[in-house]
């Protein structure tokens, strides 16, 4: 048996996969609070309790932060993991850390109609390059390079490059951004704080009654349901900039890796604002790169429905390590 792992900023979710079906099957899926876990060994004693004794043939986590000598430090938690310390929990030497978006992009060959929402269904060349971008707790990119026919997943820390202003009310956003943080990452727009920041803009100089009594972490959603159901025309309006500015940076994305096989939207916030998603703007803010509109209009885009596909993708690497001996 092989686990894959995907540990987010906010849920950590641990599979036990059969390594032989087409595509890594779970026979159990377990999810963790990973603020309330001060070590990764600590959850993979609960996950070791929760499946019993079965052997472990090889494992491999997708870590949201960047991935140094086959270890990495959570970026939005105070969180060190090693490999050496995920080997001696599961008992096996084959071990492997990823970024969380290397392994959700690891699992875009093996998603099927059901896992997907097509955003725009384009021409899908076999011959082309793909990305995966995720905004949840943090925003998240990774290109899919295409070597000898397949794609191979490329780790980035693209949410942390510089957010684009492309009009004047972004320029004002900005603005605001380099005040609190002294510059404007693309993450402090596009993710679930950046969401609450993007909220603050719009409701500057009022208050919000939709988030009064509600906890910070649930916060963003709070938002993308008042905008949704038009309870709040600021929340609205904050949701509308956010929409936008994603499928601008997804344009920004495709772009950079000429993404002719596929462009994908992952993290847990794009399957909650679908609806908005379907409205036009995300595309409109996709396809406005002139003089490259029509390149891009050829490039499927969809949004990755299925919460556990980072957690395939990961199954998908550690099944890889099999192969290694
Ligand atoms: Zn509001």
């Amino acid at each position: 048996m092989i686990v894959g792992g995907d540990v987010g900023g906010t849920k950590t979710l641990l599979g036990l996969f059969e390594p032989d079906a087409d595509r890594p099957r779970a026979v159990a899926t377990h999810s963790y609070a990973t603020s309330e876990h001060r070590r990764v060994g600590e959850i993979l004693d609960e996950f070791k309790r929760a499946i019993g004794p079965v052997a472990i043939d090889a494992a491999a986590i997708g870590v949201a932060g960047p991935v140094v000598g086959n270890a990495a430090r959570l970026t939005n938690v105070s969180w060190d993991i090693a490999a050496s310390e995920i080997a001696a929990g599961l008992g096996t030497q084959r071990v492997q850390v990823l970024n969380d978006l290397e392994a959700l992009a690891a699992s875009v060959e093996a998603l099927t109609a059901e896992d997907l929402c097509v955003l725009q269904p384009g021409v899908e060349r076999a011959d082309g390059n793909g990305a995966v971008i995720a905004a949840g707790t943090g925003l998240g990119e990774a290109l899919l390079h295409r070597v000898e026919g397949r794609l191979q997943p490329v780790p980035s820390e693209a949410g942390h490059a510089d957010f684009a202003a492309r009009t004047e009310r972004e320029i004002e956003l900005v603005r605001m951004l380099r005040e609190r943080y002294g510059r404007a990452e693309v993450e402090h727009v596009l993710s679930g704080p950046g969401l609450l920041n993007v909220h603050r803009f719009t409701h500057r100089g009022g208050e919000c009654e939709m988030l009064s009594g509600v906890e910070d972490a649930q916060m963003p959603a709070r938002i993308s349901q008042a905008g949704l159901g038009g309870r709040c025309q600021q929340c609205a309006d904050a949701l509308r900039m956010f929409v936008s500015a994603y499928g601008a940076e997804a344009g920004n994305l495709a772009l950079r890796a000429v993404a002719t096989s596929g462009v994908y939207v992952g993290g847990g916030i794009a399957p909650k604002i679908l609806p908005a998603l379907r409205t036009g703007s995300f595309m409109d803010a996709f396809l406005a790169k002139e003089p490259l509109r029509e390149l891009l209009q050829q490039m499927p885009v969809k949004v990755i429905v299925n919460p556990e596909a980072g957690l395939l993708g990961a199954a998908i690497r550690a099944r890889e390590l099999l192969k290694v001996g």
